[in-house]
């Protein structure tokens, strides 16, 4: 089985898709900790100059940081569960045919505006993150809306968008998305 998760940054959508990892024993990987623990590579070094402005990692580097994640980090026998990827529609070709991935369900975690503020603001509090200033987190968010909008467009023609109400306590949430997948 393989999941995408989706979710505006502060949506609680790494949380969610770690759980649903373990509870259904898939490969996890969350785009933008992938991208952030390979800082210390000579490409990691190059994402890291736009990630700090709050812009996407261009796909010349973001694919070779990722393929080499799929293919060390990942156990080809089981399915993935992922976040931040496909982030733009011109990388889905990429998933499907270079990393043979099709996916069988999409999680579309729905927060409403003042909840999100509120949980980005805690979270800025807890993790300081070069990425995080105002500025950086509105261009982050205009730029995820533009974005990924047509990538959940593009899936839900294939009518495997499953949408959730994204507010609550984590293992409500957690209980939604099961239940939403059993259905
Ligand atoms: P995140 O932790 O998911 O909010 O991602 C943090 C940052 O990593 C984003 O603002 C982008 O700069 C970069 N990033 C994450 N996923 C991708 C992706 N699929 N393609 C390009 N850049 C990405």
């Amino acid at each position: 089985m393989n999941i995408l998760v989706n979710g505006p940054q502060g949506s609680g959508k790494t949380t969610q898709a770690k759980l649903l990892a373990e509870k259904y024993n898939l490969n996890f990987l969350d785009s933008g900790s992938m991208l952030r623990e390979s800082f210390d590579t000579d490409l990691g070094k190059k994402a890291k100059e736009y990630m700090d402005k709050g812009a996407y990692v261009p796909e010349d580097i973001y694919f070779q940081i990722l393929k080499q994640f799929i293919e060390t980090k990942c156990d080809k026998s089981k399915g993935i569960i992922m976040t931040g990827f496909p982030r733009t529609v011109a990388q889905i070709p990429f998933m499907e045919n270079e990393l043979n991935i099709k996916l069988d369900h999409v999680i579309d975690l729905k927060v409403s505006p003042e909840e999100f503020m509120k949980r980005l603001e805690l979270r800025r509090d807890l993790e300081k993150r070069d990425d995080e200033t105002p500025k950086a987190i509105r261009s982050r968010l205009l730029e995820h809306e533009r974005k990924t909008g047509p990538v959940i467009d593009y899936f839900r023609e294939q009518g495997i968008v499953l949408e959730v109400n994204g507010e609550g306590s984590i293992e409500d949430i957690h209980q939604n998305i099961l239940n939403s997948i059993s259905k």
